[in-house]
């Protein structure tokens, strides 16, 4: 199918030849005709699926007709009203406005908040038939009568999931109190969690509902991995798998602001051009910190799920899940910033042991089997010392790994003794799982000996890399 058979107008059908597409994604060919006769529409599309030209091409098809020149205010009200939940979503799918209306005479605003209110205002005051609004902003300039909604033809809720998981279903009741009766609402939504479908039924007329991914399906184009790796380790392995993986763009997924902020640092004394953004940020440092991932001079980009909602970097390649999401749909939304509009992406999620619940909740949304598996390449571990002679020393294990595995005063073991390249020791400790695969896979399998322990009679032998022995136990050649 081509963009030409969907009726949209020529200056619009100009502006998507400019951007290079060369046919409609399915949910642009199966929404666009829709929208365009009138009809609402409840779209469970998930992010990168080119949702945005699925309600912007038809909206500004729509609007055409009203497309003047003219300088006076009064021609240009507000005609159509495009929520989303965040900042960067907002100033995003401003964006694609802008891009797809270049051709038209037709105005564009975007409000949301973090950002001082008067030029906002002052576009407002001149005439604008598009918003695009985050729901707090908008109210505000409802409150200060610098908006009036009373002409607005056209609704879209944007990822109007995240707007409810994000607490503001009473800020768009009271928007959509304030519209008038008779207009077209779109809605798009990653999932249709029960709220959704009241949303629609409380505010839409008899919607026609469209899905093209399955209902919390995450993206096919995108390859999932999982490795164990235990919190004090992540850094470290996710270091190593930058380089393995030659990541020139990844986005690295924290739970907390306070983790972002931290890896960040982190990852920067590691020598990674890296940055973090966050709800804490500025909204000024969040749009200037995008904006250098955007055009490729950031290499890593640490983000919390609310900060990144929505981010549109185009073919973004990779997706580390530095820590898994609490609530399972963030893991669909996470690496549905990878493998976009069909390019291949690839999305790494390290779980510590703790974090295992988490994964088994993934699997269960997701309905994959997202099995576990080693972490590809072998570690290194920090820059081997030059000697004085020119040989290099043994690399040594970094301080965690020797810090997690070296046994407690408690654990000393009772007993050890050499035999040739074998090393036995006797403790009576059991073993964490979690943390001896761990070890096992961070280590790329560099083995030099082997342990023996005994753990109620039984014995447990596992084998022992070279790097995790300590000093005391010489490996014999
Ligand atoms: P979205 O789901 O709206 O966030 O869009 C995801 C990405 O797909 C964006 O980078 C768009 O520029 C891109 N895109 C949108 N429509 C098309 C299309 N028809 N062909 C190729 N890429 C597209």
């Amino acid at each position: 199918m081509s963009f030409d058979s969907l009726g949209l107008h020529a200056e619009i059908l100009r502006a998507v030849l400019d951007s290079g597409y060369t046919e409609p994604t399915p949910v642009q060919a199966r929404a666009i005709p829709v929208v365009l006769s009138g009809r609402d529409v409840l779209a469970g599309a998930q992010t990168g699926t080119g949702k945005t030209a699925a309600f912007t091409l038809p909206l500004l098809h729509k609007l055409q007709p009203y497309a003047n020149t003219s300088a006076s205010p009064a021609r240009h009200p507000v005609r159509a009203l495009i929520l989303t939940p965040t900042r960067e979503l907002c100033d995003q799918v401003f964006d694609s406005v802008v891009t797809y209306s270049k051709y038209l005479p037709i105005r564009a605003t975007a409000v949301f908040g973090g950002v001082d209110m008067k030029p906002q205002t002052e576009s407002l005051r001149r005439g604008s038939e598009i918003v695009v609004a985050t729901p707090g902003r908008l109210l505000d300039h409802v409150q200060g009568k610098t908006i009036n909604l009373s002409q607005v033809e056209m609704l879209i809720l944007d990822e109007a999931d995240r707007m409810l998981d994000m607490g503001f279903i009473l800020d768009i009741r009271k928007i959509l109190s304030l519209l008038p009766a008779h207009r077209q609402t779109l809605l798009f939504s990653a999932t249709f969690a029960p709220e959704i479908k009241k949303l629609a039924e409380d505010f839409m007329r008899s919607p026609e509902t469209i899905e093209v991914a399955r209902r919390n399906a995450t993206n096919e184009s995108v390859e999932q991995h999982i490795h164990s790796a235990e919190a004090g380790n992540k850094r470290r392995v996710l270091a190593h798998l930058i380089r393995h993986h030659d990541m020139q763009q990844v986005i690295v997924f924290t739970r907390t602001k306070l983790m972002a902020d931290r890896l960040a640092r982190e990852l920067k004394r590691d020598g990674f051009n890296c940055e973090a953004i966050h709800g804490d940020r500025t909204q000024q440092s969040r749009l200037e910190t995008l904006a250098a991932f955007k055009e490729g001079t950031l290499r890593v980009l640490v983000a919390t799920d609310v900060a990144a909602r929505g981010l549109d970097v185009s073919e973004l390649p990779f997706v580390v899940n530095f820590e898994m999401p609490t609530n399972p749909e963030d893991y669909v939304h996470r690496i549905g910033r990878t493998g976009r509009a069909g390019a291949l992406g690839i999305a790494i999620s390290l779980v510590s042991p703790e974090e295992d619940k988490s994964l088994v909740l993934v699997r269960k949304l997701t309905n994959k089997p997202l099995e576990i598996s080693e972490v590809p390449g072998q570690m290194e571990f920090g820059r081997p010392r030059e000697r004085s002679n020119g040989s290099s020393a043994a690399p040594t294990a970094p301080r965690e790994y020797r810090e997690s595995y070296e046994p407690r005063e408690s654990r000393e073991p009772r007993a050890h003794r050499e035999s040739g390249r074998r090393v036995i020791e006797q403790v009576e400790t059991p073993l964490v799982e979690g943390r001896r695969r761990n070890h096992d896979a961070a280590l790329g399998g560099r083995v030099a000996g082997s342990v023996h322990r005994f753990h109620h009679g039984r014995e447990v032998v596992r084998e022992v890399p070279a790097l995790l022995l300590p000093p005391r136990y010489t490996v014999s050649k």
